[in-house]
């Protein structure tokens, strides 16, 4: 049975002290190298897609909370607040809309400036039971890939459309297989804000979006301020989950009185577009470490290339081609220690999904000879058309190990 906290363990990927308390999972070096590499990439997904990164503190002022109404609708989802004085108590965040609600208000906004995309990958924290925790699935402690597009509502359904395709360029990338689209409502009982009017127009406008996609209907989990879209995924015990999410929300603007000035000079209302392209870190890697079996796609494997010198006398030569690949950006070690046959095992073992082989006659050919983790192997290459397979592999995203 596949089980990412088993694959996490014997990879090095994070670790789960009962010191550090439940939920709250340690990324060991190869785990945050893997991490590093997907922000990277969805950064700069993001940054060519028209969003402006911003950071915001993962605490704020108990009233702050309260006007966004989480303190309201949300409170038990919520770590109790925390009192430096009488009237001066901060509140562990629960999303991270009400920050960027204060980046819109930060000065006057003019039509012009809409979407604005504010996106930040950023913490907020979960009082989840500790009967529910488990490895990085479900946690405490969350870093959320997070983005609120300010919109007229005209531009809203474009860029919802939008949005789902950024979602199936990252998922194609990282390896995400959706298992289904689901239009998430509101149920019954008094746990949401804002009028019924709302309600019904943000759900014709994601309706309007998802013109023919398959999806199911979900009374009930809509989210406390307006429906979403939440692209579902399966883990490796069957168990559903959400990863990325597209929600639609009337209400913090109101609250927040947040407006800008439309082409007649009027002061209109913006619409707030909640979107995650890739979910929060830990749940993302709690459904990667799984789809792969621990052996991620080239471009964020924690170690892309181990070098491996037959005997000291290649030792030089593979600290030379270490040091070419480090500067070339790639994640390389030179593994000295034992015979061949054991490094060889052991690099497939670790799910790197490259190791290169240099004996006497690389060594003095300037070359490397590979063996992926599949079990294939190459003949002999030269050490820059080792670097450029690499840049290639890297700059497409492939999942191949060959191109
Ligand atoms: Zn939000």
């Amino acid at each position: 049975m596949i089980d990412h906290r088993r694959l996490g363990r014997e990879l090095e990927l994070f670790v789960s002290d009962p010191l550090a308390g439940a939920g709250l999972p340690i990324w060991l070096p190869a785990g945050a190298a893997a991490r590093h590499a997907v922000e990277e990439y969805v950064r700069d997904l993001e940054r060519r897609s028209g969003y402006r990164h911003v950071y915001s503190p993962p605490l704020g002022k108990r009233e702050l909370f309260e006007l966004s109404g989480h303190l309201g609708y949300f409170e038990a989802d919520m770590f109790p607040p925390m009192r430096l004085s009488a009237d001066d108590e901060f509140v562990l965040r629960p999303a991270l809309c009400p920050h960027h609600a204060l980046v819109f208000r930060a000065r006057g906004r003019s039509y012009r400036e809409l979407p604005l995309r504010i996106a930040e990958l950023g913490g907020m924290y979960r009082a989840e039971r500790s009967g529910v925790l488990g490895g990085l699935s479900r946690v405490r402690a969350i870093s959320l890939n997070d983005a609120h597009n300010f919109c007229a509502l005209d531009q809203v359904g474009d860029e919802v459309r939008e949005i789902l395709r950024l979602i199936g360029e990252a998922h194609a990338a990282l390896g995400v297989r959706p298992a289904g689209f689901r239009l998430s409502l509101r149920g019954p009982g008094e746990k949401y804000v804002g009028d019924d009017a709302q309600w019904a127009r943000a759900e014709e406008l994601l309706r309007a979006a998802l013109d023919g996609v398959d999806f199911v209907a979900a009374p009930g989990e809509a989210a406390f301020y307006g429906p979403k879209i939440d692209i579902q995924v399966v883990d490796a015990a069957g168990r559903e989950s959400t990863i990325s999410t597209v929600q639609l929300d009337f209400d913090k603007p109101e609250r927040f009185d947040l407006s800008y000035t439309a082409a007649d000079g009027s002061r209109q209302r913006p619409v707030m577009v909640h979107r995650s392209l890739v979910g929060s870190m830990e749940r993302l890697f709690a459904y990667l470490i799984e789809v792969h079996e621990g052996a991620f796609p080239v471009w964020y494997a924690p170690v892309q290339l181990v070098l491996l010198p037959v005997d000291d006398g290649q030792a030089e030569a593979a600290q030379a081609l270490a040091r070419r690949a480090l500067d070339a950006g790639l994640r390389v070690e030179v593994d000295h220690a034992g015979s061949l046959g054991a490094r060889v095992r052991d690099a497939s073992r670790r799910r790197v999904p490259y190791a290169g082989v240099i004996g006497a006659r690389e060594a003095a050919a300037g070359a490397v000879a590979l063996r992926l983790r599949d079990g294939r192997s190459l003949p002999p290459m030269p050490a820059s058309e080792v670097l450029a397979l690499f840049d290639r592999l890297v700059a497409t995203h492939s999942a191949a190990l060959l191109p």
